[in-house]
C-alpha cells in the first residue's frame, strides 16, 4: 500500500470525527441561529398583540372617559363621574394585579406605554403625538363641562355644547386611534408572516441537522469499524512483522553461527582490524598461530605482538590498503608465539562495516615450506636441467638478451675448448670468428625481437674444418610474461650436408643417365624403325624369289626341295609379320598419344562386338560387373590395350566356358601399396606361374605355343600393352598362379581420371 493511502486510512476515524463534529458545530449554530430568530419573531408577535391591547385599553379610557362626563352632566350624581375619573387618574387602585395587561393606567399613561412600545414606528409615533394633543383637548373640554356641571351658576349658563365632547375631535380621535391599529395591525400580519417563515425554516434546520447528525453518526460508526478493522490488521501486521523479525533474528544468529564456523574452519589466519589498526576478529588458525586466546588478542594492535621492525612493515601495508581502498598481496616476515619466523603471503582488503566505518580483512597463508620446496626444487630443476643438457648429445646453451651465456652443455664446452667457468659471462664474439658471432647474434636477435622460436643453419669453426649446424632457437619467459634469455640446440649435419650434396650429384648423374636413356631408346625406336623398315625389302625380296624357284623350279625340286622353299616363303612370311610387329612397336615409343574422354565400358562393347565371331566359337562370356568411369586417354590404343587382354583371356582358356570379367576398383593393395583407380581383366584361364609375371611382357615372350600359333602370334600384344600403358604414365602387373586363372590390372595415370 502507498504511504500516502496508508496515512489517509490511519487517520481517516480522526479526519471524520473531525468533520463530523464540525458539522455538529455547524448545525448546532446554525440551529441556534434559528431558534433566536424564531423567538425574536414570536416576541414580536406578542408585541404587537401589546400594542393593539394598549390601543384598545387606551381608546376605552378615552370612551369611559367621555361615557362618564356625560353621565354626571346628564345626572349630576358624581358616582357617574367614576369611569371618568379613572380614566384620567394616575394613581394605583388597590388590589389591581400589576402585571397584567389591563392594569389600571390612566390615558396619558396608555399613551406614554404604547409611546414607549413602538418607539421604533416613526409612524405610529407620529399618531401618537397627535392623539396625545387631541386627548388634551378632548380631556380639558371633558374638565370643563365637569366644573360647569358642578357649579348650579354655571350650570344655568351652560349652552348644550358645553354638555358634551366636540364630535370632530372625537371623529379625530377615533382616527388616529384607527390608524395606530392599522398600523399596529399591518405589523401583526407582517409579524406572524415573519414567525410562519421562521417556524418553518427553524423545523428545516432542525430536520437538516437531524439528518445530518444521523448520517455522521452513520459514518462515525462506519468509519469507527473500519478503524477496528484496520487496527486488528495492523495489530495482526504488527504480529506476523514481529514473527519474521523473530525468524530473521535466528536466521541471522544461525548465519553468524555458520559463517564464524566457515571462518573458523578455514585453514589459514584470517583477521579484521578496525581503522585503528586493532584486531577485532578473527578466526581459531589466527588464535592458534598467535599461541594466544581470543580474549587476549582482541582490541590489541601488532605493536602488542610483534617486534617493531615488523609491527611498522603490517601496520604500512594496512595503511595502504586503507588509503588505496585496493587489495594488496605480501609477503611478509611473521614471527610466532614461540619464536618461529614463518614466510606468509597476506592478501588484505578493505570493506566498509555496518556503521560506515572502514575495515580491513586479511587472509594469511604460509609459504615457508612452498617456499622451501621451491628452493629445492630450484636446485634440482637446475640440475635435471644440467643433465639433460648434458646428455642432449649437441650443444645446449642459453644467453641472456645481451648475448652472454648464462649456462652452456658439456657439447659446446668441448666444441670451443673451453671450460664452464670460461665461457659463462662471455659471448660469442670471445670464441668465434667475427662473421660467425654475427651470424650467432642475428639469429639471436630474431628470437628476441619476434618472441617466436626459429630454426636456422649456422656454420661453426671445427679442427676438422666448417661443421654446419641447424640451430632451434626459442625465448625464455620470465613469471611477468617477459623474455629475459633465449635457449639455443644446434645439431651437427655436416654429415647430412654432405650426404645431401652426394645426393645432388647422384640426381643430376641420374637426371643426365635418364636424358642419356631417353635419347638412346629414342635412338633404339628410331633404329627399330629404320631396320625394319630398311629389312623388310630384302625379305620381300627373299620371299619373292623363294616363291618364283617354287612356281619355275617346281618340276625339277624333289619334295625336300619344294618342301624347304615353302618353309622358306613361311619363314619370310613370319620374319615380315615380326618385323611390322617391330615397326609398330617402335611407333608406339614415337607417335603422341591424341587423348580424348571415352567411356571404357563402350569400348569394351564395341570389342566384343568386333569379336563376337571368335567370343562365340570359344563359347566366352564378357561381363562388366559395375560401370566404370570415364577416362582421359587415346582411344584406339586403349582400344588395343582392351582387346589384347581379352583376347589372350580366351586365347589361354582351357575351360569349355569361358568367362572374361572387365571392371573397375577405386583401390587395390599390392605387394607394392595401396593403387587407385584400377582396371582390370579376370579370366577362368589356365593362369601363369610367377616367375614369368615379368617376362611375359617382353617383345617377342611367347610362353605356350598354340597349334598354328607359328604364323598368327608373336608375342608383342602384352609388350604393346605395357609399352601404351606407360605412355599414359600408368603400369600394368598381373596376379595369377598356374591353372587358377590370370588378372590383368593397370592404371592410366593421375590425369586420366
Ligand atoms: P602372344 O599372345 O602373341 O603369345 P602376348 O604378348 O600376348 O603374346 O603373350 C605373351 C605370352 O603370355 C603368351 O604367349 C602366353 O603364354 C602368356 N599369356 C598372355 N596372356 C595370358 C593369359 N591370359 N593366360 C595365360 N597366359 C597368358
Amino acid at each position: 500500500m502507498p504511504p500516502a493511502s496508508n496515512f489517509f486510512i490511519r487517520h481517516i476515524t480522526a479526519i471524520g470525527i473531525v468533520a463530523v463534529s464540525i458539522l455538529v458545530i455547524m448545525m448546532a449554530t446554525l440551529f441556534t441561529r434559528q431558534a433566536a430568530l424564531l423567538s425574536h419573531s414570536k416576541n414580536m408577535v406578542v408585541h404587537s398583540y401589546e400594542v393593539t391591547t394598549h390601543i384598545q385599553m387606551l381608546f376605552n379610557k378615552i370612551k369611559d372617559a367621555e361615557i362618564g362626563q356625560r353621565s354626571y352632566i346628564l345626572t349630576g350624581n358624581p358616582d357617574d363621574l367614576e369611569p371618568y375619573n379613572d380614566a384620567i387618574s394616575d394613581e394605583e387602585i388597590p388590589n389591581f394585579p400589576s402585571t397584567s395587561l389591563a392594569q389600571h393606567n390612566s390615558i396619558h399613561e396608555e399613551i406614554a406605554i404604547l409611546k414607549q412600545l413602538t418607539a421604533d414606528n416613526a409612524m405610529s409615533q407620529r399618531n401618537l403625538n397627535e392623539l396625545d394633543g387631541l386627548v388634551d383637548r378632548l380631556l380639558k373640554q371633558l374638565d370643563h363641562s365637569i366644573r360647569l356641571r358642578k357649579t348650579p351658576a354655571a350650570r344655568l349658563t351652560m349652552h348644550d355644547s358645553d354638555f358634551g365632547s366636540d364630535k370632530d375631535l372625537m371623529n379625530n380621535i377615533r382616527r388616529v386611534v384607527g390608524a395606530l391599529q392599522s398600523e399596529e395591525n399591518r405589523l401583526l400580519l407582517v409579524r406572524i408572516q415573519d414567525d410562519e417563515i421562521s417556524t418553518k425554516n427553524n423545523n428545516q434546520v432542525a430536520f437538516t441537522g437531524i439528518v445530518l447528525f444521523y448520517i455522521g453518526m452513520l459514518i462515525s460508526v462506519r468509519l469507527a469499524t473500519q478503524h477496528w478493522k484496520l487496527a486488528r490488521q495492523m495489530e495482526s501486521n504488527i504480529y506476523r512483522q514481529s514473527q519474521e523479525i523473530a525468524a530473521a533474528h535466528k536466521q541471522l544468529n544461525e548465519s553468524h553461527v555458520f559463517l564464524k564456523n566457515i571462518i573458523n574452519n578455514v585453514a589459514d589466519p584470517i583477521f579484521v582490524k578496525d581503522r585503528q589498526h586493532r584486531w577485532i576478529e578473527g578466526n581459531t588458525a589466527l588464535w592458534s598461530l598467535m599461541g594466544k586466546p581470543e580474549t587476549e588478542l582482541l582490541g590489541k594492535s601488532d605493536y602488542d605482538f610483534f617486534p617493531k621492525d615488523q609491527a611498522d612493515v603490517f601496520w604500512e601495508k594496512d595503511e595502504e590498503v586503507f588509503t588505496s581502498g585496493k587489495v594488496n598481496l605480501n609477503i611478509e616476515n611473521f614471527t610466532d608465539a614461540r619464536g618461529v619466523t614463518h614466510i606468509i603471503s597476506t592478501k588484505k582488503a578493505c570493506f566498509k562495516g555496518p556503521g560506515g566505518e572502514l575495515t580491513l580483512v586479511g587472509v594469511i597463508h604460509d609459504i615457508t615450506d612452498i617456499r622451501t620446496m621451491e628452493a629445492k626444487l630450484q636446485e634440482s630443476d637446475e640440475a635435471r636441467l644440467k643433465s639433460i643438457m648434458n646428455h642432449s648429445g649437441r650443444p645446449v646453451y642459453i644467453k641472456d638478451l645481451q648475448g652472454k651465456y648464462l649456462q652452456v652443455n658439456k657439447s659446446l664446452l668441448a666444441l670451443v675448448g673451453l671450460e664452464e667457468k670460461d665461457m659463462v659471462g662471455k659471448t660469442d664474439y670471445d670464441f668465434f670468428p667475427k662473421e660467425c658471432a654475427d651470424t650467432f647474434r642475428m639469429h639471436d636477435r630474431r628470437v628476441i625481437e619476434s618472441g617466436m622460436g626459429i630454426e636456422c643453419e649456422e656454420i661453426a669453426p671445427h679442427p676438422d674444418g666448417p661443421h654446419t649446424y641447424i640451430s632451434v632457437k626459442f625465448p625464455l619467459y620470465d613469471a611477468s610474461g617477459k623474455i629475459y634469455a633465449i635457449c639455443g640446440i644446434s645439431t651437427d649435419i655436416t654429415d647430412r650436408k654432405l650426404a645431401e650434396a652426394r645426393l645432388l650429384d647422384y640426381t643430376k648423374q641420374l637426371q643426365g643417365s635418364n636424358r642419356e636413356l631417353a635419347r638412346s631408346n629414342q635412338e633404339l625406336d628410331d633404329f627399330a624403325y629404320i631396320a625394319s623398315h630398311d629389312l623388310k625389302e630384302p625379305l620381300r625380296g627373299l620371299f619373292n624369289h623363294a616363291a618364283f624357284l617354287l612356281e619355275d623350279y617346281k618340276d625339277r625340286l624333289d619334295n625336300d626341295g619344294v618342301g624347304r622353299l615353302n618353309r622358306l616363303a613361311q619363314l619370310c612370311q613370319r620374319m615380315e609379320h615380326l618385323i611390322n610387329d617391330l615397326l609398330y612397336f617402335s611407333r608406339l615409343g614415337r607417335s603422341n598419344l591424341a587423348v580424348q574422354e571415352i567411356d571404357p565400358a563402350v569400348v569394351v562393347l564395341e570389342i566384343t562386338q568386333m569379336m563376337e565371331a571368335f567370343i562365340k566359337e570359344n563359347n566366352a562370356h564378357i561381363i562388366i560387373p559395375h560401370p566404370m568411369p570415364h577416362v582421359i586417354c587415346d582411344r584406339p590404343r586403349i582400344t588395343e590395350v582392351f582387346r589384347n587382354l581379352i583376347t589372350n583371356a580366351i586365347k589361354y582358356n582351357d575351360k569349355p566356358e569361358k568367362i572374361v570379367e572387365v571392371g573397375f576398383l577405386e583401390s587395390i593393395e599390392t605387394s607394392g601399396g595401396t593403387q587407385h583407380n584400377v582396371f582390370y581383366v579376370k579370366d577362368n584361364g589356365i593362369g601363369i606361374d610367377a616367375e614369368f609375371h615379368e617376362e611375359i611382357f617382353r617383345i617377342f615372350r611367347k610362353l605356350h605355343i598354340q597349334e598354328g600359333e607359328e604364323e598368327s602370334g608373336t608375342g608383342v600384344g602384352l609388350t604393346f600393352v605395357k609399352k601404351i600403358i606407360e605412355r599414359h604414365n600408368g603400369h600394368i602387373w598381373l596376379a595369377s598362379e598356374e591353372g587358377k586363372g590370370s588378372t590383368f590390372y593397370f592404371t592410366l595415370g593421375k590425369t586420366a581420371l
